[in-house]
């Protein structure tokens, strides 16, 4: 069985003069010292396509849902969805009606209006019940739609009421949203008969959170390379010194593991590093895979650079996740931005760039459109990897007893 998209005939015909119950990802970064700001608008900029999309089948009305931050399941005005409601408003040009709680008692009346084309319920997770996966908050929340879209590809990891569950009601009228088929079609790329040669570059700071993530893409790589601090388990595991880096002994053992496997050897590591003796401090080229007792290695030296760049000059097929250093300090970022102008630079190679932190920074170093796809779930678009499909996806496509 397919996923069906919104794009289908048949979701046109189900929608027509129906109300359509959509899920997003509005859980948007604010602002530190505004918390009426939006710092980054990028989920709900993605989520406009498919909105307008839906608004163009001529339905009664869309009622929109997302949750936002972590409230607890209790009402907690701080994470009120009310900034993404004006948001929305001023990017569509249309009122956008913000209901005071998801199961509050006036959204029925509301559906019998004229007015309010756009209603977008207030964060899910003021109800202990979203997050419990409750199947009557589902059944609540589903009498609101005759269809349903889901679009929120960053919580698809989650089973959640209404990422998972609500599915139940939904037998046949379910439909995923224009950016859950772009994330899919990109990943199925990665994850079914990647072409070759296919290379990954996995960074960042600790192996445990992403040892699911190295064992099931040694299995389809031709090349992992290592960078950042997840270097140094990897290195001391082979009997290198790391000096003072960021190094757990559970990290080392896991390394160990993942050397233990038969395609160990599709594992590159760091032959020199840039290091300083503290956080902050001075950057020092080390020209060696050995660091000195009083350094901390901060990120990949040049020659680490050069030859990841030559592994990447033939692959046809690109995964990154994580920085290659502490790139958020200039002096040890050079690494992570190099890699970045590398796969920029890649004509004829498809590069996927999934992750919270490789995200931010090649969206820093301003060559994000260069790149083939950015993943905007870090945590789904792992799992995906991992798994080749995801939870909230199986319900929509499968839908659920
Ligand atoms: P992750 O969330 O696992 O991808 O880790 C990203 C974080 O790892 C970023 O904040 C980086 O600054 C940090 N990081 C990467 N390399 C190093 C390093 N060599 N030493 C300390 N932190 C690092």
């Amino acid at each position: 069985m397919a996923l069906k998209y919104i794009t289908d005939e048949s979701f046109k015909t189900l929608a027509k003069d129906k109300k359509v119950l959509a899920r997003f990802d509005f859980n948007v970064p604010m602002d530190k010292n505004d918390p009426t700001k939006i710092s980054d608008t990028t989920r709900i900029d993605e989520a406009l396509e498919t909105i307008k999309a839906i608004l163009e089948t001529g339905p009664k009305k869309i009622i929109l849902m997302s949750h936002f931050g972590r409230p607890k399941g209790k009402i907690d005005m701080t994470y009120s969805l009310e900034p993404v409601a004006k948001y929305l408003s001023e990017k569509m040009e249309m009122d956008v009606t913000l209901t005071e709680t998801a199961l509050d008692r006036g959204i029925k009346t509301l559906l019998g209006l004229n007015e309010s084309k756009i209603i977008l319920l207030q964060n899910l997770r003021f109800h202990p019940e979203e997050e419990a996966n409750d199947r009557e908050f589902a059944r609540l929340l589903s009498a609101y739609g005759d269809v349903f879209v889901f679009d929120a590809f960053g919580a698809a990891h989650r089973k959640h009421a209404s990422t998972y569950e609500i599915n139940a009601y939904f037998k046949n009228k379910a439909y995923g949203g224009l950016l859950l088929k772009r994330e899919v079609e990109a990943l199925d790329r990665i994850t079914q008969n990647p072409k070759k040669p296919f290379v990954a570059i996995v960074g960042g700071a600790k192996v445990s959170d992403k040892i699911k993530i190295i064992e099931a893409l040694l299995t389809s790589v031709d090349k992992l390379l290592i960078g950042g601090a997840m270097a140094y388990p990897f290195l001391k595991a082979q009997g290198f010194t790391v000096g003072k880096s960021l190094c757990s002994d559970e990290d080392v053992s896991l390394a160990k593991r993942i050397l233990g496997m038969p395609s160990r050897n599709k594992i590159v590591l760091p032959s020199d590093h840039i290091a300083s003796t503290t956080f902050g401090g001075e950057p020092k080229e080390i020209g060696q895979a050995n660091i000195g007792d009083e350094y901390i290695g901060l990120d990949i030296g040049p020659s680490t650079l050069q030859n990841y760049n030559d592994h990447l000059a033939t692959a046809k097929t690109v995964l990154w996740n994580g920085p290659m250093g502490l790139f958020e300090n200039k002096a040890y970022a050079k690494g992570t931005l190099g890699i970045a102008k590398t796969l920029a630079g890649l004509k004829d190679a498809f590069t996927l760039v999934g992750g919270g932190d490789s995200v931010s920074a090649v969206n820093h170093s301003g060559l994000a459109g260069k790149m083939s796809h950015i993943s905007t779930g870090g945590g789904a678009s792992l799992e995906y990897i991992e798994n080749g499909t995801l939870p909230g996806i199986q319900a929509l496509k499968f839908g659920i007893d």
